[in-house]
């Protein structure tokens, strides 16, 4: 089923009617109503645009409290490594 809309009006008091000539007309203003899509564009590129903001500041968050619980390694074991190879170079 294919759903009309009025773009001027507000969907909430919007109510169809039809006109003397039997296409479908807002009750409201009496402009002539829009096919409504199965999908709206808006809100594919509304939700692509918030993913794409939210997504790296979640991540970055997820991996900032990681490295809180558990400190990555990497640094002291090289500190560890190279205090071995200075030590072994000066004896
Ligand atoms: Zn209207």
């Amino acid at each position: 089923m294919i759903r009309y809309y009025c773009p001027y009006c507000n969907p909430k008091y919007q109510f169809q009617k039809q006109s003397s000539k039997g296409n479908l007309i807002c009750g409201l203003c009496g402009e002539d109503l829009v096919k409504k899509p199965f999908i709206r564009l808006n809100q594919i590129i509304a939700l692509v645009a918030a993913s794409s903001l939210l997504l790296p500041l979640i991540y970055t968050f997820i991996f900032l409290i990681k490295n809180q619980i558990n400190p990555p390694n990497k640094n002291y074991q090289a500190k560890s490594t190279s205090i071995i190879i200075t030590k072994e170079t000066l004896l």
